[in-house]
């Protein structure tokens, strides 16, 4: 039997066991696991942590594909991070954009900018730019490597080494999980990780332009995305349930 063929319930007994021995490993020894298990698609916002990890992979040439969401909504800096990562490292990053109608027909119902009005609009518009997008990039995939981090918020304090996610049917990857800031800022400096510039003008991560401003110092890193709702709700569905997503219309999601 293979991976694609496992249940639920032994696809959530697997990721127990690799939870256990991925902390043993270093991110090298993480990935290169990870891509023995099935087809790998890890997901990269060019953020800095991502970029380790598009590192780690390039440098070893290892096999599992790059994948990024081009939502129409990026910096520039953002994009031009795209075509230089992968000259770097010799990986090709697909881009997964979303759809011209879903796209037309959320400006008509919101407005373009329509997620600053109400919690709902924003989950509405990154279901059409992100969530849609990335099933496509997941699309037959068994694993999915993401560049999670428990430091980043209190959303993800609790970030597993691997996990089930049900919703997909496939075991999600995060290798980087117990790594810290500082950690990543020291893999960038000995590897030459190109970065988005904007990490240095006061954005430690990096969104859609419309989505994310600077922080000021001691504010959480996360802070800076979807700054005007309240911490618990800033998440845009990637790394949470769909339907507890949705939830978040309603309730303190
Ligand atoms: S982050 Fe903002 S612009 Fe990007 S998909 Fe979500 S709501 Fe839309």
């Amino acid at each position: 039997m293979t991976i694609h063929d496992a249940s639920g319930p032994r696809l959530a007994e697997l990721a127990a066991s690799l939870d256990v021995q991925f902390e043993k490993l270093d991110l090298a020894g993480r990935l290169a696991l990870a891509s023995t298990l099935g087809r790998a698609v890890f997901t990269t916002s060019l953020g800095i942590e991502d970029q380790v990890i598009t590192a780690a992979i390039g440098l070893d040439r290892l096999d599992i594909e790059v994948a990024t969401l081009e939502t129409g909504r990026l910096f520039p800096e953002t994009l031009a991070l795209i075509d230089e990562t992968e000259d770097r490292f010799g990986v090709e990053i697909r881009r997964f954009m979303p759809e011209k109608a879903d796209v037309d027909a959320y400006a008509a119902q919101y407005g373009l900018n329509g997620f600053y009005e109400s919690v709902e609009a924003r989950h509405a518009c990154c279901h059409v730019r992100k969530l849609k997008p990335l099933a496509r990039a997941l699309d037959g995939a068994v694993v999915w490597v993401t560049g999670l981090r428990r430091s980043q918020s209190g959303n993800r304090a609790s970030t597993p080494f691997a996990e089930y996610d049900a919703e997909r049917g496939l075991l999600k990857v995060n290798p980087l999980a117990d790594w810290s800031l500082e950690q990543i800022n020291a893999y960038v400096e000995q590897q030459a990780v190109p970065t988005n510039p904007l990490h240095k003008r006061g954005y430690p991560s990096i969104g859609c332009e419309p989505c994310t401003r600077a922080i000021k110092p001691g504010e959480p890193e996360r802070a800076g995305r979807w700054w005007w709702e309240n911490d618990e709700k800033r998440e845009c569905g990637l790394h949470v349930p769909e339907a507890a997503a949705a939830s978040a219309n309603s309730t303190s999601l």
